[in-house]
């Protein structure tokens, strides 16, 4: 619908165009160093733009089945079935014909919202179906009789196979006999004993020798004897069965029956079955072939169709189809959604811009690119302003021009913000629209590069003087002390240089912007080590070469004052001899 066209009267401008217009000429006045005077009404239309929302609504039958033992008890929502399967299927599909009938029913209504019918269960069983019946693994007993023992619970012995008695149990026995603990084996042990013989003189005398004798253990034949365990029998009562010759049957812990898992004892078994009826919601967004090419972007800015139902009327659910079965049945319906679209057109430098908003809350879509138009004046300049500072070569020094440059970009608060910002601000504000990111790419190079180029030529400017003072004070320095003293003086009078470089640097760019805004310009592409870098190598590198040719120049000793000192030492020894 348009509202009016050609050039309005700003007066006559009906909402939201008015606020529109407000929002901009507030940013351009507040956020930019430009005025918005020249910025002139030309046109305001109000369109619809619309969505379509098909929605899918799925309607399920699922039949469950569960086992069941004698220990089921009956309810007033339970009810014998010879076949509860069948039951239950057959229920949930008359249930299902009912929840579709439902379905239709909400879907028909006109004040549903979009989003009142959620995935998840529909309708649930009030019914459910059982059968029960002899068990057939335990033919209605409950349990078995077990296996292994024939229903006596114990079962013979595996050790002993029912004799109560087994092997000795001592690893050293070997048919009743065990290794001597006194002789360890041997049959023999080492004994000191003393034997009488006479000597020369006819006296008897005593010597002591180390010799083997028998085992002196009672019972020990050639290190073996008795075992203290089974005292010779070989056999010891049986330890597993305690000597009864049985234990406990391990199948059945000893009850000689098994219990039947199927119908957990009770005898009876059979099952529990019921159907529920779920629901599966979808919906998809699609745009009209028709629609106007902001659609997608606001689809994106409001995150989808949660987002647009907040801003869109929204219609009544208009039936697309469907289908019913006994197990599933589906309904099918399209929703528009609807969406203000506010295009208002302003005229800048003859210009023609189109500027966006959208929804209720007149939410910016576009700023129609006007506000970059007006900044592109000082982002162009400053781009001119490094193409022909390059062009100058490299010894030029002129600093001005790109100085004044970076000052008037920066005079633009949204500039600053841009660069300054790691990230855009979202929010559809019109400061958020308001400049695009080739922009801000090109914003920030060239302020980079200004940056950059500004400190280099700074410091070829220092560079010179620097050598000068370099030079006159290593001369100085050597007639005075010496050609060692000179050249320590040299080095402290490039460092010295080196600091004022850095000095002067920072009072530079202070006078162009803020600390914060330098770095954020520098660092966007990674140049502050190799601006520095550079600077001091222009201001370091001449002044060091001038005082290493010094050095080599002038002679080490002194000129003048070293032949009169000479002999006066001399004399001084000769005197102090
Ligand atoms: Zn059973
Ligand atoms: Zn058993
Ligand atoms: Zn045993
Ligand atoms: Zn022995
Ligand atoms: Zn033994």
């Amino acid at each position: 619908m348009i509202e009016s066209s050609s050039t309005l009267g700003e007066e006559l401008l009906p909402e939201p165009f008015c606020t529109m217009r407000r929002q901009l000429v507030e940013l351009i006045d507040q956020k930019t160093r430009f005025g918005s005077a020249n910025i002139h009404t030309k046109g305001a239309v109000r369109e619809t733009a619309s969505f379509n929302l098909e929605s899918v609504y799925g309607l399920r039958s699922d039949v469950q089945v569960h086992k069941i033992s004698g220990n089921f008890r009956e309810t007033p929502h339970t009810r014998a079935a010879s076949n509860p399967t069948a039951s239950a299927q057959q229920d949930g599909a008359a249930r299902l014909r009912l929840a579709s009938q439902d379905l239709s029913l909400a879907l028909g209504r006109q004040d549903i919202a979009w989003d009142s019918l959620r995935s998840g269960a529909f309708s649930l069983a009030d019914l459910r179906f059982w059968t029960l019946a002899k068990c057939s693994p335990c033919s209605g007993a409950g349990s078995r009789t077990c296996s292994q023992c024939t229903g006596y619970g114990r079962t013979l012995c595996g050790t002993c196979r029912g004799t109560t008695q087994m092997k000795c149990d001592n690893y050293q026995c070997l048919n009743g006999r065990a290794t001597c603990w006194r002789c360890h084996g041997n049959g023999q042990v080492l004994e000191v004993v003393s034997r009488p013989y006479t000597d020369s003189n006819g006296y008897t005398q005593y010597r002591y020798e180390n010799e083997y004798q028998r085992c002196p253990e009672y019972g020990c034949f050639g290190g073996r004897i008795q075992c203290t365990r089974c005292l010779g029998r070989s056999l010891v009562s049986c330890t597993t069965c305690s000597a009864m010759g049985k234990v406990r049957c391990a199948p059945c812990f000893g009850e000689g029956s098994i219990k039947c898992g199927s119908c957990a004892a009770t005898g009876r078994s059979g099952s529990l079955a019921w159907a529920d009826v779920s629901l599966a919601v979808e919906h998809k967004l699609s745009y009209p072939q028709a629609s106007p090419k902001e659609l997608a972007t606001i689809d994106k800015i409001e995150g989808g169709i949660e987002g647009l139902a907040k801003i869109a009327r929204i219609s009544s659910p208009t039936s697309v189809g469907g289908h019913d079965g006994d197990r599933d049945a589906e309904r099918n319906t399209l929703r528009t959604f609807e969406v203000d679209l506010f295009r208002l057109t302003v005229e800048c430098d003859g210009i023609p811009f189109e500027i966006v908003t959208y929804g209720p809350q007149g939410r910016w879509l576009s700023t129609g690119g006007v506000v970059e138009h007006l900044l592109n004046h000082d982002l162009s300049n400053i781009e001119t302003a490094l193409v022909d500072a390059r062009r100058q070569g490299w010894l030029s020094r002129d600093r001005a021009t790109l100085r004044d440059a970076l000052i008037k970009v920066l005079a633009s608060e949204i500039n600053i913000v841009a660069l300054t910002s790691t990230h855009r601000a979202g929010g559809a504000t019109p400061e958020s629209v308001a400049i695009s990111e080739d922009y801000i790419n090109r914003l920030e190079n060239a302020t980079s590069n200004a940056f950059h180029l500004l400190e280099v030529r700074q410091a070829k400017d220092l560079s010179w003087r620097i050598c000068i003072a370099t030079l006159i004070a290593v001369v100085l320095g050597w007639s005075i002390w010496g050609a060692i003293e000179a050249g320590a003086i040299g080095i402290m009078s490039i460092s010295a240089g080196e600091m004022i470089r850095g000095f002067f640097a920072r009072r530079e760019m202070r006078l162009i912007a803020d600390d914060a805004v330098v770095n954020a310009g520098v660092r966007k592409r990674g140049a502050v080590k190799s601006t520095q870098l550079l600077s001091t190598g222009v201001v370091v590198t001449p002044a060091l070469l001038i005082l290493v040719a010094l050095l080599y120049i002038l002679p080490s000793d002194h000129p003048w004052d070293g032949r009169e000192a000479e002999p006066t030492s001399v004399e001084d020894l000769e005197g102090g001899e």
